[in-house]
């Protein structure tokens, strides 16, 4: 028996849930982990550029977290709903089996591209110098972190040419 769920409340009062906590994918996607793991980099990037550390800032945080993840997540949620399809032992399976297995390179290329295109970095480490050939989607929590994080490099760097 396989779950699968994406709840809609992630967060209450200074609790919050990620990964498989607020979203069970199939694992038939391959995506249960990725998925949890780009929580908890948007999660760190949103703690690291909190201007202050009030209870309203916190939930503000939250939301703008659930915000920012749920439709990623349902992305994948689909994804993986699809994956499992096509392992079912069904007429549906098998037609979807049948068309995942003839799909033209094309559209393989154009899945893959979307599926790899949204991959959040720590905003507050060092950026990650482009590599393959799709651009990732920089994320707004990202912004943020690395518009603080560039910034406290500038200051340090001041501070020891004085
Ligand atoms: C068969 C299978 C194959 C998979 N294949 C893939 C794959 O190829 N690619 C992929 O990206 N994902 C895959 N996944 C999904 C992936 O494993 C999960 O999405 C991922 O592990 C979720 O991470 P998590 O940290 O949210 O939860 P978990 O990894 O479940 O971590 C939760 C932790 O909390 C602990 N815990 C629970 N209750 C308590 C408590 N009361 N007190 C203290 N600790 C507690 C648990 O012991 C566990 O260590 C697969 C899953 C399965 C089942």
């Amino acid at each position: 028996m396989l779950e699968e769920k994406v709840f809609k409340t992630w967060h209450h009062g200074r609790c919050v849930l990620m990964g498989d906590a607020c979203h069970k994918l199939n694992p038939a996607g391959g995506h249960g982990a990725v998925t949890a793991m780009h929580d908890a980099i948007t999660l760190a990037n949103l703690i690291y550029a909190m201007p202050t550390k009030t209870s309203d800032e916190i939930n503000r945080i939250f939301e703008d977290y659930q915000k920012e993840r749920y439709p990623a997540v349902m992305e994948a949620f689909k994804g993986s709903q699809i994956m499992a399809k096509s392992i079912e032992k069904s007429i549906t399976g098998a037609l979807v089996l049948f068309f995942m297995t003839r799909m033209p390179m094309w559209l393989w290329r154009l899945s893959l591209k979307k599926m790899v295109q949204y991959r959040p970095q720590a905003g507050f480490l060092p950026n990650i110098p482009l590599q393959g050939s799709v651009v990732p989607i920089v994320s707004p929590s990202e912004q943020k972190a690395r518009a603080l994080f560039e910034n406290q490099q500038q200051q340090e760097q001041q501070a020891a040419s004085i």
